[in-house]
Formats: C-alpha cells, sequence, structure tokens
C-alpha cells in the first residue's frame, strides 16, 4: 500500500478511489473518517526553502519539525557554508540542495514537492517563474511581488504549470486573527462602522538592508509591516474597499530612507460607508494591532500580527479572544500540504497575493499625488474559510 501512494498522482487516485467507497471495506468506517491522517506517516511532502535568511531560519524550518503533511526536504541558498550546516542540523541529503544557479534541476527532483519562496520581494516573481516551470507547487512570501504586473506574469506561470500556488499569510490560520474574521464578516457585534490597524517597528543598524532598499523591496514598511494591517482590514470587514487615501509621515533624519517610505498613514474607505484608519513606520515600534468599532460593541487583538503572544478583548468581556496560541507556520503549511493531498483550493491564494499588491499601489499613488485613489478594480476576494 505505501508504494501506492509516493507520487502525487497516485496519492490522489488512492484519494478518488476512497471517495468513489471502493476503499471503505479496505480500511474500515474509522480511518475513512479521517483518510489523511492514515495517508500522512506514507510520505510527508517534501518542501525546500528558496533563501536561508530570518524567516527561513527562524521561524519556517522550525515549523517544519512540527507538521503533519509536509517536511523540510531541502534549500536553495546562495551560501555554501549555510547549505553545509543546514545539511548537517537538518539531515537534508546533498542532492536536494541547490545554488541560484542549479535551482532549475529541481525539476527532476521528486524529492521536492513544495517550493517555498523566502527571498527579498524583488526576487519573488524570478524564483516563482522558476519553480513553476519546474512543475512544482508554490508557496510565495508576503508581499507577493513589488508590482502587479510581476505578480500577474507569475498567475500566469503557476495556472499554465497546473500547479498549486499560495501566499504565506500565515495569520489566516491563527486562532485570534480567524476569530476576528468570523465575528467581523458575520457582524456579531453588529455593523462595523470603523476599523483601526498599525504595525511596524524601528529599523537600527541590526536591520536587513535589502528592506530600504526600494529595488529589493520594492518599498518600505508598507510592503512590509502595513501588509498585516490591509489584510486585518480586509478579512474582518469581509470586504474589499473601494477607495484609498494616504499620507507619507516625515522622515526621521536616520538616514536609513533615501530609497523608501519611513512610514505611510492610509485610510481605507468601503462600500457601506465603513473606513478603517491604518499606519505603519520603520521609525517607530509598534505592538500591532487590529481594532474594529461595531453598531453594539467592540473587538480588538493587540498583539495582532506577531508570531505568538497574540491577545484579544471585546467590549463584552466575553472572552470570545481568549484564544491559545499556536505555530502558525507548521498550520499554515500543513494547511496547503492537505490541499495539494486532497486537490481543493487554498484559502490564501495567489490571487489574493495580487488583491493585495493592487492595493499596497493604490495605496502608494494615494500619498504620492495626495488625491483619493478608486480600488473598485482590484480583485474581489475575500477569505471566509478561514472567517468559519
Ligand atoms: P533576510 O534578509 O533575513 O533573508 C533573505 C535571504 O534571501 C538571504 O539570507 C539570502 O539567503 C537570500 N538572498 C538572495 N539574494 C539576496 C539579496 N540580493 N539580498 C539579500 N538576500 C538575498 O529576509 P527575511 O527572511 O526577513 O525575509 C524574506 C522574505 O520573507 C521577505 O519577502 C519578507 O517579507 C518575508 N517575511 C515574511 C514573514 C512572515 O511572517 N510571513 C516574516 C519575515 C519575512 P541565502 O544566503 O540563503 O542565499
Amino acid at each position: 500500500m505505501a508504494d501506492l501512494l509516493t507520487s502525487d498522482s497516485s496519492r490522489r487516485e488512492f484519494m478518488r478511489t476512497l471517495s468513489l467507497g471502493a476503499g471503505a471495506s479496505l480500511l474500515g468506517a474509522s480511518a475513512l473518517a479521517s483518510p489523511l491522517e492514515w495517508l500522512a506517516p506514507a510520505r510527508k511532502l517534501g518542501v525546500a526553502l528558496v533563501g536561508l535568511g530570518n524567516y527561513s531560519s527562524g521561524q519556517l524550518a522550525p515549523a517544519l519539525q512540527q507538521t503533519t503533511y509536509c517536511q523540510l526536504a531541502g534549500v536553495v541558498t546562495g551560501s555554501p557554508a549555510k547549505a553545509a550546516q543546514w545539511q548537517k542540523q537538518y539531515g537534508l541529503a546533498a542532492k536536494n540542495c541547490y545554488d541560484y544557479k542549479t535551482f532549475d534541476r529541481i525539476l527532476d527532483n521528486p524529492a521536492i514537492d513544495i517550493v517555498y519562496v523566502v527571498l527579498p520581494n524583488a526576487l519573488h516573481a524570478e524564483y516563482v517563474v522558476r519553480a513553476a516551470q519546474a512543475g512544482k507547487h508554490v508557496i510565495c512570501e508576503k508581499p507577493m511581488a513589488t508590482s502587479v504586473a510581476d505578480a500577474q506574469h507569475m498567475l500566469a506561470a503557476m495556472k499554465k504549470a497546473g500547479k498549486q500556488f499560495s501566499i504565506g499569510y500565515r495569520l489566516h490560520f491563527e486562532p485570534h486573527n480567524q476569530a476576528m474574521m468570523r465575528l467581523g464578516q458575520t457582524a456579531a457585534y453588529g455593523k462595523i462602522n470603523h476599523l483601526a490597524a498599525d504595525n511596524g517597528f524601528k529599523f537600527g543598524p541590526g536591520g536587513t538592508p535589502w528592506r530600504v532598499n526600494k529595488q529589493l523591496s520594492g518599498g518600505g514598511p508598507l510592503m512590509d509591516m502595513g501588509i498585516y494591517c490591509l489584510q486585518g482590514c480586509l478579512y474582518t470587514k469581509g470586504q474589499v474597499p473601494v477607495s484609498v487615501t494616504a499620507k507619507f509621515t516625515p522622515e526621521t533624519g536616520s538616514g536609513y530612507f533615501k530609497e523608501v517610505e519611513a512610514g505611510v498613514n492610509w485610510q481605507l474607505r468601503f462600500a457601506d460607508g465603513a473606513v478603517a484608519d491604518c499606519r505603519t513606520s520603520y521609525a517607530e515600534n509598534m505592538q500591532g494591532r487590529l481594532r474594529a468599532d461595531a453598531a453594539n460593541g467592540w473587538l480588538e487583538l493587540e498583539p495582532a500580527f506577531g508570531y505568538g503572544g497574540l491577545a484579544g478583548r471585546t467590549s463584552k468581556n466575553d472572552g470570545l479572544l481568549n484564544l491559545p496560541n499556536i505555530n502558525q507556520q507548521a498550520a499554515q503549511m500543513d494547511d496547503f500540504a492537505q490541499c495539494i493531498l486532497q486537490n481543493k483550493p487554498t484559502r490564501v491564494p495567489g490571487e489574493m497575493g495580487l488583491r493585495d499588491v493592487q492595493l499596497l499601489e493604490a495605496i502608494y499613488r494615494a500619498a504620492e499625488t495626495g488625491r483619493a485613489v478608486s480600488t473598485t478594480d482590484v480583485v474581489q476576494l475575500i477569505d471566509r474559510t478561514s472567517a468559519k
């Protein structure tokens, strides 16, 4: 049986057989209740991390030690020293480790099912397209791309490859943020009239230089931290805004912000008259906050967007936001693996990444021109699955 399940297509075929009922007598009813739990040990999907920086080493690789349906199987790095260290630390086979030149050979490696692009923002497009051409499923870190044109190109490549594509939006798998989606989208406290979100940190000497290099980052804190505020307001309100206004915050004199903004404040307007006020900065430490004021009360997360320690409260003191913290990245990657195994759509698809890049561009345009920018033509997509 294990041999039967070692490739994607044979596993899918097996799932189809199960769903047709032929597997019932083979496995018994309890196995059918959750066939993936039974299938998982056969072979976890192999993930290759591309770019072994802070997020890969500090969060993703440790999370991949806790996943059920996928595991760290390879890496792509420009550093031979990191390749050697990761092989040792995680027991990776040398044949599963690539550099940026040899990356395309991943095409011939059946041990790698998923390529996870964790590079500086402007490099996402090239590596997603190359992963698509190698016939791999892909997770791409946020922000998906540094331009709408790049995001569209990536989507087209993934569509052509016929492989699954998701964005590293970990908070869609996080209980506090899922509760904000659920309570907001079901109007549990009445119609939401106002949202507020902020997120930022003080960029200092230890900051990764590409973050303030426009060519590599595509922009400053808005691309990096503000995207969480944008996402939070959309998934809590359950709507895509119709217009945006924005204003850059003044340069701090630190010398870091020659190419990218030091900060930006922006306001989203929704079709029903609701408004969201958001702030992001590289010149100020912010805990990360997401708040919704509704007709019959309010709900709030603070800290809202970190890897752990998230906390929430409501005006009714009803405990609905007293929730556990989990390993978000493990939940996110396991969900993607299950989407592949069960051939079902991800709740954080490339189209959502495109939607957000369209909105980020609109915010920059609004800040640059001082005018309201219409956002009615952006992708109309809201995650309703995580809200259930
Ligand atoms: P780092 O700077 O820590 O790591 C980036 C890595 O990319 C480098 O270590 C290097 O890896 C590789 N790289 C390849 N080319 C370049 C280049 N020209 N300049 C710099 N690095 C290069 O960044 P992060 O890990 O913090 O961020 C990576 C991505 O992940 C970003 O898109 C960021 O937005 C996203 N991110 C998402 C988070 C989330 O919570 N979802 C949290 C943090 C980041 P190597 O030496 O192996 O080649």
